[in-house]
């Protein structure tokens, strides 16, 4: 391609507004607005009306930055700039992320991504250098797995792994998302195809405190965990619990004690060695019949095995399904498994790492490389095109909650690293790609 790149984005700094990115997470905080003792949060569900006037207020900063706006047929908001004497059909570079909470959520997860990008976009702009590409400021639809899907929902759509009519009859409760959307007036047409950007960039909040416990503001993600869901079912034999002896007990309950010990031993196992991102949980348990006086005659449970490395998810379910041969022999319960819910792990894209890393460094701002244990959207970009995931320091790791906290200046300096990373993409040439396995 052929673009007039005037400039290096090596040589460029960006006059990054902090008190407008501020300004901009904080007013998107008052849409679901959520006080309490320990800090301000918010409930912001896919396509509520919360999620509306902020999905309102995001429209009104894009077209304030210049940025032309349209809304894709599942809700998702794109700006994009496309510099003089640029070919508007180039390959775009995006950045962001959602503005969607769960209940009770923070104020910078999702946001600060989505107002960076907006803030790293216009900063660009307003410098030195022109851009061979166009960019794009994007926020996904539904990236929390509240309502109408497991999360991810806007950024499936736009990787191609769900079709749009699929995705918009959708419900919660009865409501579809085609009916939500339309409520909030954020059914669009047509359908973001990220397989047409030449590259992603998410900032994020770590939610952990590794970025902390170093004393590092940012980190580069290296790759986004694999996560198996199943479902586990043990049919035991309901009996009095007064009359029914020890040695003639079916107790499904106690089998699934077991499993749950063990699910947490192997992946502890496992974490020690290898990779060292194994995490095991059973989040979920229901017994039948519940009730004090009588001996568990069914239990059902929900299992979460992540890894960066798919082989570690496999020795989990290995250690699951001995776990469950062993309870039938020696309690005499029957068992079923299922995993439906399979996602592998997504490694990240050299080229764009090694951009941000250069970035950093350019801006005197120190990084660490390190995995993502939560799912982003930048997973399912990452399956069809070179795609980046910063992390900003969290205070003390809380997220998914009003103590969520992430300094002012950390975000700033992300900011800026993330304007010298789409800067440098952006007035590359080429359109190469890296290696990168894809899923
Ligand atoms: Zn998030």
């Amino acid at each position: 391609m052929t673009a007039p790149t005037r400039g290096s984005a090596g040589r460029v700094s960006f006059d990054i507004d902090g008190d407008s990115l501020r300004e901009d997470i904080e007013r998107t905080a008052v849409f679901g607005s959520v006080d309490t003792e320990h800090g301000r949060g918010r409930t912001a569900l896919p396509a509520d009306a919360a999620n509306g006037r902020a999905r309102d207020y995001l429209v009104s900063r894009l077209e304030a930055v210049g940025l032309d706006v349209r809304i894709d047929a599942v809700g998702n908001i794109a700006g994009r700039w496309t510099p003089d004497g640029v070919d508007p059909d180039a390959p775009p570079v995006a950045a962001g992320s959602h503005l969607d909470s769960v209940p009770n959520g923070g104020i910078f997860d999702g946001p600060l991504g989505v107002y960076a990008a907006v803030e790293a976009v216009r900063s660009i702009r307003e410098s030195d250098l022109t851009p061979a590409r166009p960019l794009e400021v994007v926020c996904f639809t539904g990236e929390e797995g509240t309502r109408f899907a497991d999360g991810v929902l806007g950024s499936t759509v736009a990787a191609g792994k769900r079709g749009v009519d699929e995705t918009l009859a959708l419900t919660d409760g009865d409501v579809t998302l085609e009916d939500a959307l339309d409520r909030v007036g954020y059914r669009g047409s047509g359908r973001l195809d990220a397989s047409a950007w030449d590259a992603w960039v998410e900032l994020h909040i770590e939610q952990n405190t590794r970025l902390g416990d170093a004393g590092v503001p940012l980190g580069i993600v290296t790759d986004i965990t694999g996560t198996a869901r199943c479902h586990v079912s043990i049919e035991g034999q309901a009996d009095h619990s007064g009359t029914t002896e020890m040695t003639a007990r079916h107790d499904a309950l106690a089998a699934a004690s077991e499993l749950v010990l063990e699910v947490e031993r192997r992946a502890a196992d496992i974490a020690t060695t290898g990779s060292g991102t194994a995490v095991g949980t059973v989040g979920e348990l229901d017994v039948e019949p519940n009730v004090v006086n009588v001996v568990p005659g069914a239990a059902s449970l929900r299992l979460d095995l992540r890894s960066v490395d798919r082989e570690e998810i496999r020795l989990q379910l290995d250690a699951v399904e001995r776990a469950l041969d062993a309870v039938e022999t020696h309690r005499g319960v029957t068992t079923s498994f299922d995993c439906t819910y399979d996602v592998p792990p997504t490694p990240l894209s050299e080229r764009c790492r090694r951009v941000a890393t250069e970035a950093a460094r350019a801006c005197d701002i120190e990084t660490l490389s390190l995995h993502s244990g939560a799912g982003h959207d930048t997973m399912q970009v990452a399956d069809v095109t070179d795609a980046a995931l910063v992390f900003v320091a969290s205070e003390n790791g809380h997220s998914h909650s009003p103590r969520e906290r992430a300094d002012w200046a950390d975000c700033t300096a992300a900011t800026e690293v993330l304007a010298g990373t789409l800067a440098r993409l952006a007035t590359t040439g080429d359109t190469e790609t890296d290696d990168t396995e894809r899923n």
